[in-house]
């Protein structure tokens, strides 16, 4: 029987998007919020919300007692995590089991595997997948750091265990700083993540990040829905992702495809979650599962035609997969773009505000993930994205084409964003010609320049224009002709 009623423990386009589902599987959905985002546009948007704390996310969206109490108190029966905050905590999802409520994703065993990179590492190298070159175990002293790094040769990257977002990885690349990268990345992974464990790895040259979706359902199947290419990273974080990946060909996707999705059998995986690859000279190598929905999910919905979400809801409603591997279809292209609150000439700083103006782009094949509107104000406390704006094509250069002309009709008006940079990438002749590696925003230095000289455009034709009188034609007006000066 399907789920009755769902409460959304995460907040922004996310918690939109999992209420969307909801909305479709005629499922209530409820809200929790803090105090930031009463304003929010996914609390307006479920049928139920609550105020669960203030605006710190350790007094809100992370406080797991708060949150389990709304649920009871509002006979919530399942709860959706969306992505970060408690999405891979697998103390939380052992107090839902606990509390008879369902958690919808992995258990928390499979989430406490997944969540300890090291430990995911050994798992995976068991099930067969191929991984990076490096430690099967933590590392706490020099000694053992050194013979690994000998060992597996430099460069190599000196990695948080409990992990995410980019952040505490150093890279080493000659002995002499193995000792002073070993402590840094210790001391910002305890105050991170709480834990001081760290592993070494083999640091491969710009790689591509190519990583597979995967579904799996409490029947034992497991299957995989392709891949998406994620190189198009600013500080080892996502910013451009597409499906499928113009490296990868229809025989390399069934050999790993079958790899990822035999990994997630062999582990019990329940739910949706990502087998993420580096990929360099011809070969693939294990980085990490991530146990949730992921932020670039949509451009795998495009090609496929399969709703992740709606799928993660009836995993956990107990019913088989929706589809066998032999029904997946990848159909045309996907791109997607996540539009963030950055300054990309200030080293994409955040830049959280009101929004004065706001018109997302429409249209043929186009598809926005959002959680804001026009005169709401972004709250500084959390991730600064706005949106993802993604779209489909019959093959990548109808993507390509799409994006630009989605990315002119976007109007963000009142706050600094990076849409003048994702313009810059879609002209960039080498990303049009899909040669993309880990490496590439930094490399490509003219985009910086290229991304300034919009701007400067846009904010000398934006001089004077009223911006409170709403008027979109004028603002409409206002982009036609900055992309005229730009020809
Ligand atoms: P996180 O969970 O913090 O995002 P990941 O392990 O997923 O960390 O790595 C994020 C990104 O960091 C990768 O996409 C890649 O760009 C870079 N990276 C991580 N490990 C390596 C490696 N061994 N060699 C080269 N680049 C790496």
């Amino acid at each position: 029987m399907m789920l009755g009623k769902i409460l959304v423990a995460n907040r922004g386009e996310i918690a939109v998007r999992v209420m969307r589902a909801c909305r479709e599987m005629s499922i209530p959905c409820v809200a929790v919020y803090s105090e930031a985002d009463r304003d929010a546009l996914f609390v307006k948007y479920a049928d139920e919300a609550f105020c669960i704390g203030p605006p710190p996310a350790r007094a809100s969206y992370l406080n797991i007692a708060k949150v389990i109490e709304v649920a009871k108190g509002c006979g919530a029966g399942a709860i959706h995590p969306g992505y970060g905050f408690l999405a891979e905590n697998p103390e939380f999802a052992r107090v839902c089991e606990k509390e008879g409520i369902k958690f919808i994703g992995p258990s928390s065993r499979v989430l406490a595997l997944m969540g300890d990179k090291v430990a995911a590492r050994r798992e995976m190298r068991k099930a067969g997948v191929p991984v990076v070159p490096g430690a099967d175990e933590c590392i706490t002293e020099f000694g053992p750091a050194r013979d690994v790094a000998r060992e597996i040769g430099y460069p190599v990257i000196i990695k948080p265990s409990g992990g995410g977002g980019g952040i505490g990885m150093t890279v080493v690349t000659r002995e002499e700083e193995l000792a002073g990268a070993l402590k840094s990345s210790q001391a910002v992974a305890t105050n991170t993540f709480g834990i001081c464990d760290v592993y070494i790895e083999k640091y491969l040259p710009d790689p591509r990040h190519i990583e597979f979706q995967l579904l799996g359902d409490s029947k034992g199947n497991g299957i995989h829905l392709g891949e998406r290419e994620c190189s198009i990273q600013r500080r080892h974080q996502k910013l451009v992702e597409e499906s499928p990946s113009p490296a990868v060909t229809a025989s390399m996707r069934a050999e790993m495809g079958e790899i990822a999705a035999g990994a997630a059998r062999f582990v019990g995986y329940e739910g949706a979650g990502t087998m993420e690859f580096l990929f360099s000279e011809g070969k693939f190598y294990f980085l990490e599962v991530n146990a949730r929905v992921q932020v670039e999910h949509p451009v795998t919905e495009m090609v496929t035609g399969v709703d992740i979400v709606k799928e993660q809801i009836r995993i956990a409603s107990g019913l088989p997969l929706g589809l066998r591997q032999e029904e997946v279809r990848m159909n045309g292209w996907a791109l997607e773009c996540r539009i963030n609150a950055e300054d990309p000439l200030n080293e994409f700083a955040p830049s959280p505000g009101r929004i004065r103006e706001y018109r997302p782009p429409g249209g043929p094949g186009v598809r926005v993930d959002d959680g804001v509107y026009v005169r709401y104000s972004i709250p500084p406390f959390y991730d600064p994205m706005i949106s993802k704006v993604i779209v489909w094509g019959r093959d990548r250069m109808e993507a390509v084409s799409r994006m630009r002309r989605a990315l002119y009709e976007y109007v963000i008006l009142g706050i600094k964003n990076n849409l003048a940079f994702h313009r810059a990438l879609m002209e960039n002749p080498r990303f049009v010609k899909g040669e993309l590696d880990t490496g590439f925003i930094e490399r490509e230095t003219g985009l910086l320049q290229e991304t300034k000289r919009t701007m400067d455009e846009e904010a000398w034709l934006g001089k004077g224009w009223s911006s409170s009188s709403g008027d979109l034609k004028r603002i409409a007006a206002v982009s036609a002709v900055a992309a005229l000066i730009r020809r």
